[in-house]
């Protein structure tokens, strides 16, 4: 039978790069004692206020539907957190509740492109990325990051990217993988060539709670930015419950309306239970949040120490997020075949960054979700096996 041709649009060429995580798990499965660094996925249990407001919710049958675009008292409470983060006016009419981070950036993309834009998203990227932009019919144009800059973007370089056909400039900070933070600069600069040129800024802030070597800085919060930014989040990461699948979009008015269309013929709405239960997290600070915070930037900081001695290596230290990069393109080794012998040798996984666009070839992308001592043992193992590549210390 035959299939639409969105079907190829969506199948990504970042898949290889799980090759590795599969391998792992049948490692695992046939009783091998495996570290796995591979998924985002917190190792830290949910807020317990967040778990009984939920549990209560459920209790008191909160299990109709909700309205479309997320509960009333749930919007509210996200605008008036981000008033408050940003210093700038943000109301229930600018909130879509959305199933996380990734729900709220496809539905945005199909509403910001289509046939004939183009989106320029600047590469190594999310590996979900080209595929939203894929089912929205629009072209994604990529502009590399250099590892030499840290990842951080190169201004003239998507300057250079924009054309008449652009419509979307998409940026991602804290970023995965590389775990680069704008600075306050570099936003309003993205932000400034998005005015001149007229054309929406949307920012993936799902890892805003995870800044440690600056404040983050959303563009909402500079001058006449309301109007074309579009900020999507979650609390998948901040307060560590990714299958809570709670997100939002915050954008203009009329975009949220858009959005009500698209969310009433694609899910009617998310689960009442589960917007109770994220009012607990929204409508006070929770301290597990700073907890977070100071985990991952404390892990990011010892797994960086002690990968230093890795020969031929380059450690590219998080300045946000929740991995933490490293160059192994000095050992003579591709990422796969590392990846492939780390696994083998040391039983330790992690993903090759090649499946996140050409400019993380020959990087690994280390998660963070796991305990210190685990981290510290895998960090061992690494180094073991980056100096047992070229025992004499001289490289290939
Ligand atoms: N964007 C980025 C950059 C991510 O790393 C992730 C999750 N790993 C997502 C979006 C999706 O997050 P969510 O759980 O909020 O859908």
């Amino acid at each position: 039978m035959r299939f639409a041709p969105l079907v190829d649009r969506i199948a990504g060429k970042g898949a290889g790069a799980w090759a590795i995580h599969m391998a792992a798990l049948q490692r695992r499965d046939s009783g091998r004692d495996v570290i796995f660094l591979t998924v985002g996925d917190p190792d830290q249990s949910a807020p317990q206020p967040v778990i009984e407001a939920t549990v209560a919710a459920l209790r008191q049958g909160r299990t109709g539907y909700a309205p479309i675009t997320g509960a009333p008292a749930v919007r509210d409470a996200i605008a008036r957190r981000f008033a408050a983060r940003t210093g700038r006016a943000c109301t229930a009419d600018n909130v879509v509740i959305v199933p996380g981070t990734q729900g709220g950036l496809f539905a945005v993309l199909q509403c910001l492109a289509g046939a004939g834009d183009e989106v320029i998203v600047p590469e190594p990227m999310y590996a979900t990325y080209e595929a939203v932009v894929g089912v929205s019919g629009a072209r994604i144009v990529n502009v590399p990051l250099r590892s030499e800059l840290g990842f951080h973007p190169d201004l003239p370089a998507l300057a250079a990217a924009i054309t008449p056909r652009t419509r979307v400039l998409w940026i991602n900070s804290p970023h995965n993988p590389t775990g680069a933070v704008l600075t306050r600069a570099e936003v309003e600069a993205v932000a400034e060539l998005c005015r001149r040129h007229d054309l929406w800024l949307l920012s993936d802030e799902v890892y805003e709670d995870l800044a440690f070597a600056r404040p983050h800085i959303s563009p909402w919060s500079l001058p006449e930015m309301a109007e074309r930014t579009v900020v999507v989040s979650s609390l998948s990461k901040s307060h560590a419950i990714p299958g809570f699948r709670l997100g939002w979009v915050i954008g203009p008015p009329d975009l949220t309306r858009h959005l009500f269309n698209l969310l009433l013929c694609m899910l009617y709405g998310g689960p009442p239970f589960i917007q109770d239960g994220a009012l607990a997290a929204l409508t006070r600070e929770l301290p597990e949040v700073a907890m977070l915070r100071e985990t991952y930037r404390h892990r990011g900081a010892l797994v960086s120490r002690r990968l230093r001695a890795a020969a031929h290596c380059r450690v590219i230290e998080p300045e946000g997020g929740m991995f933490v990069m490293l160059d192994v393109r000095g050992t003579g080794l591709g990422s796969q075949e590392f990846a492939e012998g780390l696994l083998e040798r040391e039983e330790v996984a992690v993903l090759p960054c090649d499946g996140f666009g050409p400019s993380a070839a020959g990087h690994l992308r280390i998660s963070l979700t796991a305990a210190e001592d685990t981290l510290e043992e895998a960090a061992v193992r690494i180094v073991r096996f980056a100096n047992g590549i070229h025992p004499d210390g001289r490289k290939r």
